[in-house]
């Protein structure tokens, strides 16, 4: 990290003062910020233009009551969110979550995250971010289609295919974006590509549910080629169980490597002979259960209480796919210590500072959230080409895309970090690369 400058210092002062308490949109703010200062310092336009200034801004957003009926009769109110962050080079584009941690402060560093990401996509799409404090879990299958029709009801007067198309996140998957294309659909009678991460034969794209997943593995092969290693033999850990961690893990298994450790918000699993993923999709995809669970079924895993302790567990790899701020500095110093070599974040944010320094002090090469997680959303936008022209690509050809585009992702981090003297450090690269792309079209766009 580049350290605090006057020019940090005012962005931080401004973000601090406009967004009282929201820590973890200071947080993505001020990761950003210490990157692009380099790049700031050699281009007064951005300067003078106040360019991350305005991007520090959202261009819009909305919140709004999402009441429902629960199973028993009784009333229930949660608050939903859409951030439209900024839409200088395409729609807003982001996903949705179901969490009950959710407020604006999340929301809005995810938001802001995903203009940067969005922009090293290649793909043409602005960031936003939306989502409720609503909590799927423990809940029946009814009382989330009520929930996801009530929290339509206000959201679709502010989407559109060509302005704002919503996907998933955490806590949004195949079943919540059905029951909400679906209100969609009936609100506006519009059949339309304005949600992503559809089912497949109604708009939906092959390779989405894998994509994150897949993607992140596809640029963190190209972190151990740098680094003169490849999958075969390697012994990796896996934070999570839902999309991220599972697709992240078959990726893996395919191209040779060993995972050995999943988690959950309750605890965690360690099967050193490897994960056997089959068991895995049918306790979380099939019958939302415990990862607990999976310890049940195999006496050769291991199952802990509590998910910290996972970063405990010698790996050359580690991939955290479960939240923000997962991995701290003292997580970092032990996965080290351990012999780590590289970290690719499936997750968005899952290193705080600390831990990100720690990594670096250390060599551990870091795969960045913005680059290494961005296959979800670009495929996403494959989605969105796939539904505009009506036509449906193979499965193949998606892959192939978001192979090409990971590559992509990473070549341009690699270089923009490089030309500002940062060699290495794919999170600085990530972050100049982002805001270069979005700043030339913010100032050819004029003051708006
Ligand atoms: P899912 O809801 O499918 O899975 C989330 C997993 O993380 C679950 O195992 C969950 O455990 C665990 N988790 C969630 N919150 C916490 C917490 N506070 N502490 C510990 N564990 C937690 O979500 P995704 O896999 O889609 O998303 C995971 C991460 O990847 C998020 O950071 C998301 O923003 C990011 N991401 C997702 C993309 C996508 O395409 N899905 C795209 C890019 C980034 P439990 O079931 O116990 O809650």
């Amino acid at each position: 990290m580049s350290g605090s400058s006057y020019f940090v210092d005012e962005i931080m002062g401004v973000v601090a003062a406009r967004n009282p308490g929201e820590t973890e949109f200071h947080q993505a703010v001020r990761e950003v910020a210490e990157s692009v200062d380099v790049v700031v310092q050699k281009n007064s336009q951005l300067a003078k233009l106040k360019v991350l200034e305005r991007m520090i801004e959202p261009e819009r957003q909305v919140i709004f009551r999402v009441p429902w009926v629960d199973d028993k009769g009784d009333v229930q109110i949660n608050r939903g969110f859409r951030v439209e962050f900024n839409s200088a080079i395409g729609p807003y584009k982001g996903g949705l979550r179901f969490h009950p941690s959710v407020y604006l402060g999340i929301i809005k560093f995810l938001g802001f995250e995903q203009v940067f990401k969005n922009a090293l996509t290649t793909t043409p799409i602005g960031g936003g971010k939306g989502g409720s404090d609503f909590d799927p879990k423990g809940k029946s299958d009814l009382e989330v289609m009520r929930f996801c029709q009530s929290f339509m009801s206000e959201l679709f007067r502010h989407i559109g295919e060509d302005t704002d198309v919503p996907a998933g996140d955490i806590g949004v998957g195949g079943r919540e974006i059905g029951y909400m294309f679906g209100q969609y659909k009936k609100l506006t009678n519009k059949f339309t590509g304005v949600l992503t991460g559809k089912g497949i034969g109604w708009g939906g794209s092959l390779v989405r549910t894998e994509a994150t997943g897949y993607g992140l593995v596809y640029y963190m092969t190209r972190v151990l080629q740098d680094l003169k290693m490849d999958w075969k033999g390697k012994k990796v850990v896996v934070s999570g169980s839902g999309n991220v961690a599972i697709y992240a893990t078959e990726k893996v298994h395919q191209l040779g490597g060993k995972v050995v450790a999943l988690s959950d918000s309750s605890g965690y699993i360690v099967d050193e002979g490897g994960i056997k993923l089959d068991t895995v999709k049918r306790i979380k995809e099939v019958e939302r259960g415990r990862i607990k669970e999976y310890a049940d079924e195999h006496k050769s895993a291991k199952y802990t209480e509590g998910c910290s302790g996972i970063w405990s567990i010698p790996c050359d790899v580690a991939l955290p796919s479960a939240t923000q701020n997962e991995i701290d500095g003292k997580s970092a110093q032990i996965l080290v210590k351990n012999g780590c070599k590289a970290v690719g974040e499936g997750a968005n944010m899952p290193s705080t500072p600390e831990a990100v320094d720690v990594f670096q002090d250390a060599g551990v090469i870091l795969g960045p959230a913005k680059a290494a997680n961005a296959g979800g959303v670009a495929t996403s936008a494959l989605e969105m080409c796939q539904n505009s022209m009506r036509l449906d690509w193979p499965f193949e050809e998606v892959d192939a895309r978001l192979k090409q585009i990971m590559n992509a992702v990473y070549d341009q981090s690699r270089a923009a970090a490089d030309e500002y003297g940062l060699k290495g450090n794919l999170v600085a690269g990530a972050n100049i690369a982002g805001f270069q792309k979005v700043a030339h079209a913010m100032i050819a766009q004029g003051i708006v």
